[in-house]
């Protein structure tokens, strides 16, 4: 499967202009979104943003109203029969027979498959070996969950769509779920996962897009949206009354410079390593001991504060 995604410059995702109406309500408003194969991208942001009907449209389960969406380059809606064998999704409670075995249900999802993964070992790495003759409906709500993940990617899909797959699940379980994504990640399958936890899409994600009022307000690396502007800094502490003014003249122009109490400092800019180089080599020309240098970066909490004035989980 890889090989056909290596040669394949079709996008994993590509989503022009779509829009969603329920009745009266926009659910999606003008909406793009570019998912380059073998990556991993996180779709944030606060609750009603939009994200799942995105990711349900792609799934083919919703028409668009407007726009277009092409998933591996196929229609999800006139090419369900094509694209769905190629996709894992990770249904809810939706879907599933209530009285079946959660096992049973993973093998019957694997049987369906040319080369599924080993379902004993998958079963395994999600903890679900000692639930495997419990009904569906008797599994916790975390067992369902990761039940879910595991029949999404027990076909070995070339590309995957997780709506919030940790959503619920204990500090253990969630960082199993992180273990097997990058393992998927590692053997090039495109993901798509929809978070409200910025820790999730700055461990996981190769591109994040800030999704808010049905639209994505911001795309690009973790790396790439934190970086820059005034949220980032570097804090030391020595001796009160240092000359700032040779320091400021030797950074950058977009850079500040402020004791804030006796003896203690913060730079304010964009910290890189050559900022603090010059800061620290500003500090030996001083004969100053920079005690407690830290660096602190934005999140993308407060990337997303910039640009709404709101919190992700408001
Ligand atoms: P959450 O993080 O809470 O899951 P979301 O970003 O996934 O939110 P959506 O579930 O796509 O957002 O919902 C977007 C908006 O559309 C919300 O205001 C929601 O109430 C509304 N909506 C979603 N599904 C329906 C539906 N079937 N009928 C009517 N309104 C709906």
């Amino acid at each position: 499967m890889h090989e056909q995604a290596a040669a394949a410059p079709i996008p994993a995702v590509e989503i022009r202009g779509l829009r969603k109406r329920y009745g009266g309500k926009t659910a999606v408003d003008g909406l793009d979104l570019t998912v380059r194969r073998g990556t991993l991208t996180a779709v944030l942001g606060p609750n009603g943003a939009g994200k799942t009907t995105t990711i349900e449209t792609c799934e083919g389960y919703r028409r668009p109203d407007a726009g277009t969406v092409r998933v591996l380059g196929l229609d999800p809606v006139t090419e369900a029969a094509a694209l769905r064998p190629r996709i894992g999704v990770m249904l809810q409670s939706g879907g599933v027979y209530p009285g079946a075995r959660a096992m049973e249900m993973l093998r019957h999802t694997a049987r369906l498959h040319a080369h599924p993964l080993d379902v004993d070992e998958l079963a395994d790495r999600l903890g679900l070996s000692s639930c495997g003759r419990t009904v569906y409906r008797r599994l916790s709500g975390g067992q369902q969950q990761r039940l879910a993940l595991a029949m999404a990617v027990v076909g070995r899909p070339e590309l995957v769509f997780l709506d919030e797959p940790t959503a619920g699940l204990d500090p253990q379980a969630r960082r199993a779920t992180w273990d097997l994504v990058r393992d998927l990640r590692r053997d090039g399958v495109s993901i798509v996962l929809t978070t409200h936890h910025m820790d999730e899409a700055e461990q996981l994600a190769d591109d994040v897009a800030i999704v808010d009022a049905g639209r994505v307000i911001a795309q690009g690396s973790p790396e790439e949206l934190c970086r820059g502007g005034a949220g980032n800094t570097l804090r030391f502490q020595g001796r009160a009354g240092l000359d700032l003014g040779t320091l400021l003249k030797a950074l950058p122009d977009d850079c500040t410079a402020a004791e804030l109490t006796p003896g203690s400092y913060l730079i304010a800019g964009p910290v890189d390593p050559q900022l603090l180089a010059t800061v620290t080599s500003w500090c030996a020309q001083s004969g100053v001991m920079p005690e407690n240098l830290s660096v602190e970066r934005r999140t993308l909490e407060d990337v997303f504060l910039d640009l709404t004035g709101r919190d992700l989980r408001s």
